[in-house]
């Protein structure tokens, strides 16, 4: 068995989000807004070593299961991520995160002029436009967007 492997074993009922790109787990925290604050137990694995030279982040959540939002936030931040689905000691389900081809509402358009960081009550739409370059357009004022510095709403 392999060290990491140890750090995702044993949660009775929760996710396991494996796999995030090295650097990355604290930004998925943050998107997911996963915080410890209703007392759940948390673990955050930073710098797993993973394959001979690579490295990956792991978030193992108590009594969290993804809701989609999560997923396309997830698939933004970090594309190679799997979710595990853990109930009773078992891993029920495994999924991979994918973007949709779509983005609605979770994400501020960095443009401070476009109509959806306005007083107007409109959410945002971005298109991904290149899957795996992660490429998103606001469907409003055109902006392509970094996903490096997506705000969130
Ligand atoms: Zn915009």
């Amino acid at each position: 068995m392999q060290e990491s492997e140890l750090l995702v074993r044993r949660i009775k009922e929760g996710t396991v989000i494996d796999h995030i790109d090295e650097g990355k787990g604290l930004q998925v925290l943050g998107a997911l807004q996963i915080n410890g604050r209703d007392g759940s137990l948390i673990t955050i694995a930073l710098n797993v070593p993973s394959g001979k030279f690579k490295k990956k982040d792991i978030i193992k959540v108590e009594n969290k299961f993804l809701a989609d939002d999560d997923t396309n936030k997830l698939a933004v931040i970090a594309p190679k991520a799997t979710i595990n689905i853990i109930k009773n000691y078992k891993l029920i389900e495994k999924r991979r995160v994918s973007l949709p081809n779509e983005i609605d509402r979770i994400f501020r358009c960095s443009n401070p002029d476009c109509i959806t960081n306005s007083y107007e009550h409109i959410e945002s739409v971005m298109d991904v436009v290149d899957k795996d370059g992660r490429v998103l357009r606001c469907r409003y004022c055109g902006r392509v967007l970094d996903v490096n510095q997506l705000k969130y709403n």
